[in-house]
């Protein structure tokens, strides 16, 4: 993920904001997320991906469809990628290389809002780039974050505790992911602590948030792809329609500060946020990596096509 936003920021990347189609009587909505990658590593891509929002209540997850990776030499098909895969462990890979680079490096109290998909993928990714000494976990319904807790417990040296509500989750938080579902603020500012890190998950639409305009205001923002923050960025949007911030308040997309062109955070009390919409060059790099792995282990299943 780090190399697909370098690829990004360094031009080599084409991508059109996403499509999405929802039609008035569907149960769920499609999003196509095209994109082009030129150099060395070069192809197309197209994740065609259905959200549907019913699917965890049947034990499924709601991201469901393909990333299909294209031949840039003859266009030819070469694979057919798990996209719900895909798209859990992208979405966190890419909130490990933020948290990387922009939280403090003794941030340890890590807070968890929402207790699906996304949650069970960021825990991991937190746990791999920070030396973590508790999670605290708050989502809708209390049982789902204890459901959480007590399935993923045993894999980490530190405790899950679920919690009842997002303020005693964020309780002195230095690093704090939102990964639900929620249309309305869920996060205050004033339960965000001087010189923690955010991670912005869950809302990927203009017209849903997560944390309040105070909030963003008052956090260093950085996101994945300026062009879908300002069309897709419910949270960063809603704040620039209450005339909180004005469009400057953008520091900088992850790849200008991976590659040393923008500063990352610049003080320890300073609040960083990272801003997560999910972007095609993502879903591309992670089946290009997945083709390269399968041909090495002779693994996956060959078809003709
Ligand atoms: P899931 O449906 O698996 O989980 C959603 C979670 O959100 C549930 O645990 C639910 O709680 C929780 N939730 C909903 N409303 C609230 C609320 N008001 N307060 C607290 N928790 C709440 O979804 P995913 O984990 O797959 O995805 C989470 C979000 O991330 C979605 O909005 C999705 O579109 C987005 N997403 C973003 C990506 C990106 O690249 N930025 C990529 C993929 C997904 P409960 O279980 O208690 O009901």
């Amino acid at each position: 993920m780090r190399e697909a936003l370098i690829t990004l920021a360094a031009g080599k990347a084409y991508q059109p904001l996403r499509t999405i189609i929802r039609p008035p009587d569907a149960k769920g909505v499609m999003g196509l997320m095209p994109s082009y990658v030129s150099g060395e590593s070069a192809a197309f891509g197209l994740k065609a991906i259905c959200v549907f929002a019913g699917n965890p209540a049947k034990g499924k997850d709601s991201h469901q469809g393909g990333v299909l990776l294209f031949s840039a030499e003859t266009g030819e098909l070469l694979a057919m990628v798990n996209a719900s895969a895909i798209t859990a462990i992208r979405t966190a890979a890419v909130s490990g290389v933020a948290t990387d680079l922009l939280a403090r490096a003794d941030a340890s109290n890590l807070a968890i809002l929402g207790a699906g998909v996304q949650a069970r993928t960021h825990l991991v990714a937190m746990s791999d780039v920070r030396s973590i000494k508790r999670c605290r976990i708050a989502s809708r319904r209390f049982e789902n974050a204890q459901k959480l807790a007590a399935e993923m417990g045993r894999g980490f040296s530190f405790p899950l505790e679920p919690v009842e509500t997002v303020e005693a989750a964020l309780e002195g938080a230095d690093l704090i992911i939102t990964a639900t579902t929620a249309k309305d603020p869920i996060v205050k500012r004033e339960w965000v602590s001087a010189g923690a890190h955010l991670n912005l998950v869950g809302s990927s639409v203009a017209k849903a948030r997560e944390v309040d305009s105070e909030t963003i205001a008052a956090t260093s923002l950085f996101v994945d792809r300026r062009e879908s923050t300002l069309n897709e960025a419910g949270d960063y949007l809603f704040a620039v329609k209450e005339g909180l911030i004005g469009p400057d308040h953008i520091r900088a997309e992850l790849g200008e500060v991976l590659t040393g062109l923008k500063p990352g955070r610049t003080s320890s009390e300073e609040i960083t946020c990272f801003k997560s919409l999910g972007i095609a060059v993502e879903d591309l790099f992670a089946a290009q990596y997945l083709y390269r792995k399968a041909k090495q282990m002779e693994v996956g299943t060959w078809v003709e096509f």
